[in-house]
């Protein structure tokens, strides 16, 4: 038989429900990994469970909750015995400014994006053995501001950071964190931006590939974070955005200057 990349490894996703969670546990199922998928809509993580078969199990699990964090990693401990790979991915936006936020939703933003990470790394990593891996889901809204998203800026920014200090105290114990800083991905947590007249144009122009992404291409990249083939890489902030931030923003001049 041959030998697939995670064979045997145990890796919790969280959001693993839908989109990009969803594709890396089917990624990850398909080789070989023994899955746990926790959201917070716990049944269509248990249809994603049912359908990838019996190593798969689904656990529903508010990750802004640090008993129901503790809870999932306790079940994932419980059943297999060590955790290898923590995908923290599960996350939620925000769309207002500053003066328009209520407390409530900065709050809810944070914990869910941001507190949950912590909650998630301070319940599993007793239970990583040395070699395990750690993938944190951030966004390229992390490393400056959009319009109308202070809130998910901040909590993204503070996950970017907060994933070099992991890697630096955890280097030590044999535990790589890394973190994905994604572009557009097309999700349903951005399929509301495509029902709008236009956007979908405009915000493609943006992007130098011209396109959003499909969730499996970031899967692609958060298994080989996960993957030994990734064994000198902890700390990295991989930005798979399709040029996105490699464009400064300045305008097209040649497009003015009558060139073809
Ligand atoms: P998605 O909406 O398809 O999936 C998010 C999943 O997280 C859902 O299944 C949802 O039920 C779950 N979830 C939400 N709140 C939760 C909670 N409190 N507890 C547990 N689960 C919860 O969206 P996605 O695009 O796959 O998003 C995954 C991650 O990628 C998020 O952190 C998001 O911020 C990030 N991201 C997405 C994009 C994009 O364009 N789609 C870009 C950059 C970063």
């Amino acid at each position: 038989m041959t030998h697939k990349r995670f064979d045997n490894k145990v890796a919790i996703i969280t959001g693993a429900a839908s989109g990009i969670g969803a594709a890396t546990a089917r990624l990850m199922a398909s080789e070989g990994a023994k899955v746990v998928l926790a959201d917070i809509s716990g049944d269509a993580a248990n249809a994603l469970a049912a359908a990838l078969g019996p190593d798969a199990m689904a656990v529903t699990c508010d990750v802004s909750k640090e008993a129901e964090v503790g809870a999932l990693i306790k079940a994932a401990a419980d059943t297999h015995g060590r955790i290898d790979i923590l995908f923290n991915n599960a996350g939620i936006g925000s769309f207002a400014n500053t003066v328009e936020l209520p407390p409530d939703q900065w709050e809810q933003v944070i914990a869910v994006d941001l507190h949950s990470v912590y909650y998630a790394c301070h319940h599993a990593i007793p239970h990583m053995p040395r070699g395990s891996a750690i993938v944190n889901t951030a966004s390229i809204s992390g490393l400056g501001g959009d319009y109308r998203f202070a809130a998910y800026n901040a909590a993204k920014g503070a996950v970017i950071n907060y994933t070099k200090a992991l890697a630096v105290d955890h280097a030590r114990d044999g535990i790589r964190v890394n973190a994905l800083c994604p572009g557009l991905v097309e999700t349903p947590i951005t399929a509301g931006l495509n029902q709008m007249p236009g956007l979908p144009e405009e915000w493609h122009k943006r992007i130098p590939l011209g396109r959003g992404a499909q969730p499996e291409e970031m899967a692609n990249v958060v298994a080989f974070l996960a993957s030994d083939a990734a064994s000198y890489m902890t700390g990295s902030i991989i930005v798979a955005d399709g040029g996105t931030t490699a464009h400064t923003g300045q305008p097209e001049v040649a497009q003015f200057a009558g060139m073809p």
